[in-house]
């Protein structure tokens, strides 16, 4: 594993609680937490401990790991929150901040993936539709859905 703690990467900064999170999953090699700008109730994410930019650099062992965290995750997103997203997808795209993430996303249509919905295309980049976005929910709103949905 690359090197365990990137002072400026925020995601790294909430593995050592210099920053804060509403953290759903914790273990050994994993945090996982809510999305601070959510398109749907439940957005949350698993990143490794480590600092390691691209996902592709993440060691198999562990990527399944992440992934079998965000299949509890996803379940737990299914039975608790109401009203019950249609589908739970799972996004690795990359960019935004640069320590790899896999982002379990509740779906309640055909849009909340990939839609231009919430993105735009500027100048050849694809950003997020500031105008179509939810706003951003207060602290206590992600503890109070982290809440619900944390996983042993
Ligand atoms: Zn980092």
């Amino acid at each position: 594993m690359k090197k365990l703690n990137n002072l400026e990467c925020i995601f790294c900064q909430i593995v050592s609680r210099k920053a804060p999170a509403s953290i759903v999953h914790e273990d050994e090699k994993t945090i996982s937490f809510m999305n601070i700008r959510p398109m749907r109730e439940g957005e949350c994410m698993v990143i490794p401990k480590g600092h390691i930019d691209h996902f592709t650099d993440v060691p198999d062992d562990l990527a399944a790991h992440m992934m079998k965290i965000a299949q509890k995750l996803g379940r737990s997103i299914l039975a608790k929150l109401s009203p019950r997203p249609l589908r739970i997808g799972y996004v690795v795209h990359g960019f935004g901040v640069a320590h790899a993430h896999l982002v379990i996303v509740p779906q309640h249509n055909e849009h909340d993936i990939t839609s231009l919905k919430f993105f735009e295309v500027v100048d050849g980049k694809i950003v997020p539709a500031q105008d179509s976005l939810p706003p951003p929910p207060p602290r206590a709103e992600l503890d109070r859905v982290a809440e619900l949905i944390r996983i042993e």
